[in-house]
């Protein structure tokens, strides 16, 4: 490793030593994700934050992996059972899946984009509804690999109509929570 710490000082300014900054020298430092905000914010609960962090960083190829491995039988879909089961076909390209952001869309009233969102200005109800928009489209993940795992281990799999409901019952109760006496009349009109 090539010395940042020399006579007494970083080799790349006249600073001290600082914890912060010896830190900060030793940690890989890597570009900012363009979907951190997304993933990462007060809104979102923990096991989803979880499962859309491991779908963003390519974290659940699980069934292709064990196929290549040869610790499964076989690689087709858990859920549809006909193509491979591979992360981009459970999430976004079977037959089940590729059904939930049309439905979710139906009742509120925007589309869900994978990793990106425009935001409508500053407003109170514009920061609002970003939120949301994270908080549905991180439940979407979640839901979808529940059904995922459901299906596998119980050979169970909800109606579609009945997982998006169950999506829509995660974000309002967090709505709810998060809304408490602060929301601005804007807000509450939206909601
Ligand atoms: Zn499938």
């Amino acid at each position: 490793m090539k010395a940042g710490y020399q006579n007494d000082q970083w080799t790349s300014s006249s600073k001290g030593y600082s914890i912060r900054d010896g830190y900060e020298w030793l940690r890989t430092k890597q570009p900012k994700k363009h979907w951190v905000q997304l993933v990462w914010n007060s809104w979102n609960y923990p096991n989803l934050a979880l499962i859309s962090w491991l779908v963003m960083n390519q974290g659940l190829n699980v069934k292709a992996k064990l196929f290549q491995f040869g610790c499964c039988p076989d690689n087709r879909c858990c859920i549809c059972d006909q193509d491979p089961e591979t992360q981009e076909h459970l999430f976004f390209d079977c037959l089940y899946s590729r059904q939930v952001p049309r439905l979710v869309e139906q009742w509120c009233g925007f589309k869900i984009i994978v990793g990106s969102y425009a935001s409508n200005g500053r407003s109170a109800g514009a920061r609002l509804k970003k939120q949301t928009h994270y908080l549905i489209w991180s439940s979407c993940y979640y839901h979808i690999w529940s059904q995922r795992n459901s299906s596998r281990v119980h050979l169970i799999l909800l109606m579609l109509e009945n997982m998006v409901a169950n999506i829509r019952e995660d974000a309002m109760r967090r709505i709810r929570s998060k809304f408490g006496g602060s929301a601005g009349s804007e807000e509450r009109t939206w909601f």
